[in-house]
């Protein structure tokens, strides 16, 4: 058996030389020089104990040492852990106690906190920092260059990713190396990679996107990055002259737009602009490509599953949607109650059965039995419908589905009309505890720079396009959403400040 993701990704081949990863402020990385620092790392993984299965868990920075710590787990057979910079200690310590990593590395910072998580969790703790030193790249100062990568098969654990966890415990999904190579190769062939391309990375690679969807994509195809710490629009603009590629989370497509630098010259070198991890507003892709001349290409994925469907490379982007299912994966819309198919433009339960789809939650059979039919289709918690012409169109989260006075009430269709009002940036649309309704329709509403719209002008023009129970109770203005790192609206924040409203 070898090493089938290892050797995909990362392993020396032709062009060794070419670079892999330009790093603003530091000495660029090759393909070659990023393998020997891989290599050193892993050697070092084994010199420290680490067996393959065993998990190690990592909060740091992003950085060129971050990335080739995930391809030294990948190569030494050992279950990459990779954990939100957000994340406070007692956030830590429930994931050492959870995944019991063998080893765990933190920014030096960060490590009197965590020292007594670690000690308790049975977890050796070791640093990196931003600049790529720490007592982990001592110890691997002088390390062998060369490692014999450990035999992988498609079912052994790659990566263990725990998800926002926004209900109850955040579970972690099992992602084997299956999964990963799988959806990297799907996704390098739809999307068109070659060793030309240059992809601009502004992504945590804590997460799928940053760290699968962008980085695999890339190292399978022989490509180079160019590896910005977050995202900033200045150093975005300076690096787009040289990439010929872009993953991101709609915001930074709209804070993009937001600076008048950005226009066609800024963008003529790129061939593609890819956005998911949170809904595109069909405004934002239509600003984009009047600016720009480009469509945004807009997929669809999650932890669980990584990448589901995409708009096409060729052919029409259709704003609004994510596209189809991409080669390889089922998906299908259910009756959430009753598992059955619904036809083609019925709002249902989101489905999906691939090579792309997880191993389950780690350490919870009943909660992976739970989401799992026994025809091997993975609930995927989002729902949906396919139009007529096959695009998949998300609707939203079930957890944020609003039921007032029994009927049910789809957040997105609101947050459309809201959108479509003047005066209207953005919305949002939650449910909060109603003493008649049980939930009542509330809207939070972003206005446009500059502008003020009377709520309850709003509330009537919203009203003239939805039946009275979809119609929101109360319209509050808001200056911006709460969103996480990878652009969320963050509804459950919103419901939680909002709870008292009409009960309190
Ligand atoms: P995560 O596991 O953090 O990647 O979050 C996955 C969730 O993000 C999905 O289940 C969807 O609810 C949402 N999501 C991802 N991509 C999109 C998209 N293009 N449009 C709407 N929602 C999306």
């Amino acid at each position: 058996m070898t090493n089938t993701l290892h050797d995909a990704l990362f392993a020396a081949r032709a062009g060794a030389d070419a670079p892999f990863l330009y790093l603003p402020g530091r000495d660029d990385l090759s393909r070659a020089d990023f393998a020997r620092l891989s290599a050193r790392y892993a050697t070092t993984l084994g010199a420290l104990g680490l067996k393959p299965g065993d998990r190690l868990a990592l909060q740091v920075e992003k950085s060129a040492e971050a990335l080739a710590l995930y391809a030294a787990c990948i190569a030494a057979g050992v279950v990459f852990l990779p954990l939100n910079t957000a994340y406070t200690p007692a956030e830590i310590g429930y994931f050492l106690t959870d995944a019991e990593p063998a080893l765990a590395i933190c920014d030096p910072a960060a490590e009197p906190a965590l020292r007594p998580l670690a000690d308790a969790a049975g977890a050796r703790l070791m640093t990196l920092d931003s600049a790529g030193g720490g007592s982990f790249p001592a110890a691997a100062e002088g390390a062998a260059e060369r490692f014999a990568p450990v035999p992988r098969g498609a079912d052994d654990l790659a990566a263990l990713l725990y998800t926002s966890g926004t209900t109850g415990r955040s579970k972690g999904a099992m992602l084997t190396h299956g999964n990963l190579l799988s959806n990297a190769r799907a996704l390098a062939a739809e999307w068109r990679f070659t060793d030309a391309d240059v992809l601009l990375h502004a992504l945590p690679i804590f997460h799928a996107h940053g760290l699968f969807v962008a980085c695999n994509v890339v190292a399978l195809t022989g490509g180079a990055m160019i590896f910005l710490p977050k995202f900033a629009p200045g150093p975005v603009l300076q690096a787009l002259p040289h990439a010929t590629a872009m993953m991101g989370v709609p915001t930074f497509y709209t804070r993009l737009l937001a600076e008048p630098r950005f226009d066609r010259a800024a963008a003529a070198h790129m061939r593609l602009f890819v956005s998911g991890s949170a809904p595109l507003l069909a405004e934002t892709h239509v600003a984009f490509e009047a600016r720009t001349g480009h469509r945004i290409l807009e997929r669809y994925g999650m932890t669980e599953t990584g990448m589901n469907s995409s708009n096409p490379y060729e052919g029409e982007r259709r704003a609004g949607t994510v596209g189809f299912p991409l080669p390889g994966v089922e998906l299908r819309v259910v009756n959430p109650d009753t598992g059955t198919p619904l036809p083609d433009g019925e709002i249902g339960m989101i489905e999906v059965k691939g090579p792309n789809v997880f191993a389950g939650y780690w350490r919870m059979p009943e909660k992976t039995a739970e989401e799992f039919h026994a025809d091997g289709f993975f609930v995927t918690g989002d729902l949906g419908r396919v139009d007529g012409d096959g695009y998949v169109h998300i609707v939203g989260r079930q957890k944020d589905l609003v039921i007032s006075g029994g009927f049910n009430v789809y957040p997105k269709e609101v947050e459309l009309v809201l959108d479509g009002l003047p005066g209207v940036l953005e919305s949002a649309v939650v449910g909060v505890p109603h003493p008649d309704f049980g939930e009542a329709v509330l809207g939070l509403v972003v206005p446009e720079p500059g502008q003020a719209p009377a709520p309850e002008t709003l509330q009537q023009e919203a009203a003239r396009q939805l039946a009275n129970y979809k119609r929101p109770k109360r319209l509050i203005l808001l200056e911006e959403l709460p969103r996480n790192t990878m652009g969320k609206v963050q509804k459950a924040a919103l419901r939680e400040r909002f709870a008292g409203l009409f009960t309190g």
